[in-house]
């Protein structure tokens, strides 16, 4: 916040008004460190640029410069409104405004439509403060208006219900019910950003219930799934929990959700997560084949206490590159040709090592390979 501070005392020397706004001013009132700080200005992103030595464009065409200074960055806004949601959707044009009440307006709730002076003094036109100690999440103006010019306002009302055990005041809530529907028109990747949001957040419960007494669960891709019962769900820093414990308890697979876009990485954590969560029962062998993250995550759902990374560091092997023998040696040793028998012989091999029958060691290797190999032909 310092750091933060000290770009709005920049920007003040060089005439311009700034202050921080948004989530960090929030956040700081609820006594929390603020993830990213953001600050508003009257200077345009050029005049942004050319106040501090390094700048980067991130988000220029909507008028964000993020401010590089003393290893951190922060991101400078020029004052704006948005214009023109013709789809319920995010602005077509965005629009300078001089005015920081106007920027204000824009904002989605009164608790993030707050900014504060570098005396740490609260501008506050919408009863944010009030709300902040009633712990409530509540629309600045309209409701009705605000969710149908971007709907996925909705959504980070829910969002925010559980991020800071916040309820959603009556009128906002009622407008939310009335509009679920209009949640069809947001694009999967930014729902899919929320959704991921609940499920570290501590309150996942909460937001689940408001999906459903709001029923933006009728109208969310697969939205049946988040009806399933919360209570015993422990959220975590990673949001592929959520998803898994879902699809454990419905039964359902990975491509019931295939919707939402999974990364390739969020991918092989589902699948592999659930699978394990679904084995029988757990040996060396599953010790071996899932990452630790993956039996984290089973291990949860199963309700184990295991120590997975000693369970994994007892194990012979970690991977098949770890095994004193290749398949050029099975080769060798069979005096065959390459084929779908390595392939077999390979895992066999790799089996007898990880369940402690065969010592890797390339001599025992090769006397237990030339044994059963014959055995078997
Ligand atoms: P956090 O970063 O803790 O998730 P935040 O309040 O900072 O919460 P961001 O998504 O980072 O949320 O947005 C920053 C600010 O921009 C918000 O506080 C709000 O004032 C405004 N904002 C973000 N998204 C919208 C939106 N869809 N409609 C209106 N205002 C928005
Ligand atoms: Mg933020």
């Amino acid at each position: 916040m310092k750091t933060a501070l000290k770009v709005i005392g920049i920007l003040e020397k060089a005439g311009y008004e700034a202050y921080m706004v948004g989530g960090a001013v929030r956040d700081y009132l609820l006594g929390k460190s603020p993830q990213d700080i953001d600050v508003t200005t009257s200077a345009s992103p050029q005049e942004v640029k050319s106040c501090f030595s390094k700048t980067i464009d991130t988000g220029i065409q909507h008028g964000t410069v993020l401010v590089l200074l003393d290893g951190e960055g922060i991101e400078v806004t020029t004052f704006r409104t948005e214009s023109g949601y013709s789809d319920n959707r995010r602005p077509d044009a965005v629009e300078f405004v001089k005015s920081l009440p106007e920027d204000l307006k824009r904002r989605d709730f009164t608790i993030n439509a707050m900014a504060m002076t570098k005396e740490l003094k609260v501008i506050d036109f919408f009863g944010g403060q009030e709300d902040l100690k009633r712990k409530l999440i509540r629309a600045v103006g309209e409701p009705d208006r605000r969710f149908s010019e971007d709907a996925l306002r909705m959504l980070r009302a829910v969002r925010f219900s559980s991020q800071l055990n916040f309820m959603i005041d009556e009128k906002t809530l009622a407008s939310i019910k009335r509009q679920a529907r209009l949640i069809r028109s947001i694009a999967v990747e930014r729902i899919k950003t929320e959704i991921d949001k609940i499920m570290v957040n501590p309150h996942t419960q909460r937001s689940m219930e408001y999906l459903k007494t709001t029923t933006l669960t009728k109208h969310l891709p697969a939205g049946y799934l988040f009806e399933v019962p919360w209570e015993k769900y422990i959220a975590e820093g990673n949001s592929v929990k959520g998803w898994v414990y879902m699809l454990y308890h419905l039964e359902k697979e990975f491509a019931d959700i295939r919707a939402y876009k999974f990364s390739n990485d969020e991918k092989r954590l589902i699948e592999g997560a659930l699978r394990a969560a679904r084995a029988d029962f757990w040996d060396a062998w599953t010790y071996y084949v899932y990452t630790e993250e993956q039996l984290q995550i089973a291990s949860a759902l199963r309700e184990m206490t295991v120590n997975i990374p000693l369970e994994k560091r007892r194990l012979p092997i970690h991977s098949k590159t770890d095994i004193q023998a290749t398949g050029r040696d099975l080769m060798d040793w069979s005096a065959s040709r390459q084929g779908p028998w390595l392939k077999k012989w390979i895992e066999k091999m790799e089996k007898e090592i990880v369940y402690g029958r065969l010592q890797n060691d390339k001599e025992q290797i090769k006397d237990w390979f030339i044994n059963e190999y014959n055995h078997d032909a």
